[in-house]
């Protein structure tokens, strides 16, 4: 047996453990008295336009092809609409030979995390980090190598950047919107990260390769921009997903697309086949791939969300807790009262409350908030989150 595979089968991550929790606890006590904000699941609906698709497909189209294999990187018309919608929305060059069909963001970046990387490189991200990275830089036999973001606004520090970039580098993975942060890098951020992986690029005589993972990439609040990577950095490797933007994360549908204009572009595609082959991610779910071909541009009501994060950033700043300003995504991300936010987070689970400690996401003393839950849960929660400040003596505002 594979002692790695053994232990990472073994260890239930923190946020399954406090979601099992939840529901153990929604037994005992009432579904309506337990306040989970540990998982990520979108908590609105899809666009009505999702389910009409799917109708359409399942009456009109010949059901052996509508279920049967498409071509290993995905159906050739699915993958042009896509990318006609790439180029028409984020005026960059895109091609449909560049765009692979995946099974949301986690094949998605596993994939291009073995496309670019040789056995003991590294791979440059920001804390706090999505959990899984560690696990996917490992699979492919690299070395996650996390930096701290500046703690003012979670954006990214520079001068650790610099020091963290070296010529066993192969790869910088970015998360914007991220998770659990919320937080969005602005165009400067961007571009100076852009002119930094050039720089860096050219003195070590490599590629170094941009990943962004960008499942969050349509929620966000107050009109806020999200920079297109590959307008900023050629060598840029996107990794999107349906999951958040459509509410569809048990549908496994997204994507991945090399830029054109990358160096050695071709070549950089087909070991985005090879690593697809190697893992077993060919020919993503179908049906899903036809349905997104035809859903372009859609998203969820987002205003759900933002309605989510303004109650609660407001009221738990009245209540004393500090946080930066989420800007997108789905949680909150909230310093602890006191230093170990795991024994934080216990005391929380006495009001019934489910945070998740900032652990695992590579910055101790936070707790991440999921917010994709109802407005009413939130409501219900306020009492319990005023108890849980009290317990620490913090001051209503
Ligand atoms: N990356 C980030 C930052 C996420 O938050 C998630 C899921 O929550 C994923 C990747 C995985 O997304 P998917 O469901 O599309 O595989």
């Amino acid at each position: 047996m594979n002692k790695r595979m053994l232990d990472l089968g073994s260890k239930r991550s923190v946020i399954r453990e406090i979601f099992e929790f939840g529901k153990m606890r929604a037994q005992e006590i009432g579904a309506e008295n337990v306040f989970d904000f540990s998982l990520g699941n979108p908590s609105v609906k899809p666009p009505q336009k999702v389910e009409e698709t799917l109708s359409e497909l399942l009456r009109t189209e010949d059901p052996t092809a509508l279920h049967g294999y498409t071509s290993a990187q995905g159906d050739k018309a699915v993958r042009q609409a896509i990318s006609d919608y790439i180029i028409k929305t984020h005026h960059v060059e895109c091609d449909p030979d560049y765009i692979y069909m995946t099974c949301g963001a986690a094949a998605s970046l596993v994939i291009s995390l073995s496309a670019v990387c040789n056995v003991g490189e590294e791979v440059v991200t920001f804390a706090p980090y999505f959990t899984e990275y560690k696990v996917f830089a490992e699979s492919a036999g690299a070395k996650l190598v996390p930096i701290a973001s500046d703690p003012e606004n979670f954006q990214i520090d520079f001068s650790l950047l610099e020091k963290a970039i070296h010529a066993n580098t192969a790869a910088v993975l970015i998360n914007s919107p991220n998770n659990p942060s919320g937080v969005v890098y602005n165009e400067k951020t961007i571009s100076r990260l852009a002119a930094l992986l050039k720089e860096k690029s050219d003195l070590f005589g490599r590629t170094i390769y941009l990943i962004t993972d960008e499942p969050y990439r349509e929620l966000v609040y107050g009109g806020i921009k999200v920079p297109y990577l590959t307008a900023y950095y050629k060598n840029t490797i996107v990794c999107y997903s349906y999951s958040k933007s459509l509410s569809l994360p048990g549908e496994r549908i997204g994507y991945i697309f090399v830029n054109p204009q990358a160096e050695h572009a071709k070549e950089l595609y087909l070991a985005i086949c090879g690593a697809g082959r190697a893992h077993g991610y060919v020919c993503a779910p179908s049906i899903f791939q036809k349905m997104v071909a035809k859903c372009q541009g859609l998203s969820s009501d987002i205003c759900v969300y933002e309605k989510n994060r303004n109650l609660l950033l407001h009221a738990l700043r009245e209540l004393g807790f500090t946080c930066v300003q989420p800007d997108g995504a789905f949680y909150l991300f909230m310093k602890s009262p006191e230093a170990d936010a795991c024994a934080f987070c216990e005391r929380a689970k006495k009001f019934n409350l489910l945070l998740v400690p900032g652990d695992d996401f590579g910055c101790c003393g936070y707790v991440r908030i999921a917010y994709c839950v109802s407005e009413k849960t939130i409501q219900r929660a306020l009492p319990a989150f005023e108890k849980l400040a009290a317990e620490y003596g913090l001051c209503k505002n």
